[in-house]
């Protein structure tokens, strides 16, 4: 586990008000995520604690980098990401939401963790207009114009015309 995210919270816990900010680098391995789509380059983790008389709040931001393939040409994605943490840590939970503090410490693994599996994107776009490839020929329609003619009918009807001529036509 990594040690940098373990946070000492005796300070804290003693006063309300209390504030601490943390900026520290956790490589990907640290947070065992078992998914290959966040990339193996350091997680930016950037926090401001505070101590309420109700919990520590935690708030601030992770960068990490993720990889896909966009959905509509298929080309290989690398960005980072910045996901915004808002959580509270309590001690002895009473909000079912909540971080557990324990033993007067602090984990922020299992938030930042969370947080990041949540921000990949599913169905990632190279960008937002990508034409992705021509439905008949298959080119790819942002390096080429293929010129296909591409109608909007209705696929189900475009079936029943290819079936027109198939048929001798026995109207009397
Ligand atoms: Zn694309
Ligand atoms: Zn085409």
């Amino acid at each position: 586990m990594a040690k940098p995210l373990i946070v000492n919270a005796v300070e804290l816990l003693r006063r309300p008000g209390t504030t601490k900010d943390i900026e520290v680098a956790v490589a990907v391995l640290d947070f065992e995520f078992d998914d290959s789509r966040i990339v193996d380059t350091p997680v930016d983790i950037s926090v401001h604690l505070e101590s309420l008389s109700t919990g520590i709040h935690v708030s601030g931001t992770a960068h990490a980098t993720w990889a896909g393939v966009c959905r509509r040409c298929l080309a290989p994605l690398v960005e980072r990401m910045s996901v915004d943490l808002d959580e509270m840590y309590q001690k002895g939970t009473y909000d079912p939401d909540a971080y557990e503090i324990e033993n007067d410490q602090i984990n922020l693994l299992p938030m930042v963790r969370e947080g990041l599996l949540l921000a990949v994107p599913l169905s990632p776009l190279c960008r937002e207009d990508c034409p992705g490839f021509c439905p008949q020929c298959g080119a790819d329609l942002a390096e080429t114009q293929c010129g296909c003619v591409t109608t909007d009918s209705d696929p189900r009807w475009s079936a029943l015309e290819n079936l027109k001529g198939v048929f001798p036509d026995d109207a009397p």
